[in-house]
């Protein structure tokens, strides 16, 4: 459970906190930014929109949301708290990941984007999503598994031998590559 953004969508839920002026780390991404979602409920979104897989200190890989202005605009706050306003606290707090990456894809796109293979889940449309794609010959995307804050990460070519895994794009540079729609491609961040 995201227990720490839990605890910062039920506040906002009270009321927002606006900039944090008072917050060392302020402005960690731009003057006048929103911190009531400090912590993000939908930590680690894995939507290559709004961040990337980096190696920790540790060596492992995690989700950076280094260059995420997204939860930080004020506008973006307002929506979300309105989404989740409409559920009971007690379903937010037993929710899991798929439960706030479905939340977060239909406060995005307007509908859910990914759907279940077998035990996985396929996250490479809500990735793909708006972008301008080509047709590759490039067989290749990942599967991920979220483990205490870090993620393992399986890099493979087709959808068999799936567990509970998360499948998203492969990311190099500004170019994302996987399986949309019904063929192989690769996208333009
Ligand atoms: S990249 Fe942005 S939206 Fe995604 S988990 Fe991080 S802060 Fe949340």
């Amino acid at each position: 459970m995201n227990e720490r953004g839990l605890v910062d969508l039920f506040a906002a839920m009270n009321s927002l906190s606006g900039p944090a002026y008072e917050c060392k780390y302020y402005p960690c991404h731009f003057e006048g930014q929103d911190c009531s979602l400090c912590f993000c409920i939908f930590y680690p979104c894995l939507l290559y929109r709004f961040g990337e897989i980096v190696i920790s200190h540790s060596g492992k890989p995690v989700w950076s949301c280094k260059d995420c202005f997204w939860i930080h605009k004020k506008e973006n706050v307002e929506e979300i708290v309105t989404y989740f306003s409409f559920y009971p606290r007690q379903v937010l707090v037993e929710a899991d990941w798929y439960f706030f990456s479905k939340a977060f894809q239909e406060i995005l796109f307007g509908k859910e984007l990914g759907y279940a293979i077998g035990k996985a889940y396929n996250l490479m449309p809500a990735n793909f999503y708006s972008y301008n794609c080509k047709e590759t010959d490039e067989r290749v995307f990942l599967a991920v598994k979220i483990e205490e804050g870090y993620l393992a990460v399986r890099k493979i070519s087709d959808f068999e031998d799936l567990g509970e895994e998360i499948l998203i794009p492969i990311k190099s540079g500004n170019i994302i590559k996987g399986f949309y729609g019904n063929r192989y491609v690769e996208c333009e961040l």
